[in-house]
């Protein structure tokens, strides 16, 4: 696991990277906003430690560049005082977690082990093919990055057809899935015909082709893309 320190104040950033490494967490220290953004572009990380106040640019608007850039690691904002407003600011900048100085250090570690499980439960939530991905914790739906907004039928198959990702699916056990039995076999699979048929129109890849394969007689497909 790879931690990006920014932290001006060089005694509590190396105590805190030092810490840090007796955890074995892998540790990279920025004395500065303007740095730390610099890292944070360009280095993989999968947590950011980000003071408030800092030289050359502070940490609210480190964090906005890196939600400005789609960076989504999740950042732990340092607030230099018990200030409000700043972890207001910070949270709706897109901050994870805040922590108030002076903390202890069993905090800190607290915090960082609840951030990084929460990350790794979401990437565990997460349905993906190429460019199209279902969390189904928060049931959002994202093509190309963008929201899409799907009726709860729509979503429920577009989620049994992933999770079945790269085998065929009949329309029944779709619908069985989808509506129950509480329906005959032959409208289920006339709904499913039909809400496939919206789902292809909301969600469309690259180069405009749905992900949803027909196979003939048999039912439904989504394959692994890259
Ligand atoms: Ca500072």
């Amino acid at each position: 696991m790879r931690i990006l320190i920014v932290e001006d104040e060089e005694t509590l950033a190396n105590r805190i990277a030092e810490v840090l490494k007796k955890e074995r967490y892998e540790i990279t220290v920025a004395f500065d906003g303007a740095n730390g953004l610099d890292q944070a572009l360009t280095e993989p990380f999968d947590l950011i430690i980000l003071d408030i106040l800092l030289p050359k640019l502070d940490g609210i608007s480190v964090l906005r560049e890196l939600r400005a850039d789609g960076i989504k690691t999740p950042v732990l904002l340092l607030t230099a005082k018990d200030d409000i407003e700043d972890k207001v600011r910070g949270l709706d900048s897109g901050a994870d977690d805040y922590l108030t100085k002076p903390f202890a250090i069993a905090e800190l570690l607290a915090r960082i082990r609840s951030l990084l499980r929460r990350q790794s439960d979401a990437k565990s939530a997460e349905l993906v093919t190429g460019d199209v991905c279902v969390n189904t914790h928060t049931r959002e739906v994202r093509c190309s990055d963008e929201l899409v907004n799907l009726t709860p039928k729509e979503y429920a198959i577009l989620e049994f057809l992933l999770y079945n990702k790269n085998r065929v699916v009949s329309r029944l056990s779709i619908a069985e899935h989808v509506w129950g039995d509480s329906l005959d076999s032959f409208s289920m699979t006339n709904f499913v015909d039909v809400h496939v048929k919206n789902l292809r129109k909301k969600i469309t890849s690259d180069n405009g082709t749905g992900i949803i394969e027909t196979v003939r007689g048999l039912g439904y497909l989504i394959r692994d893309k890259e």
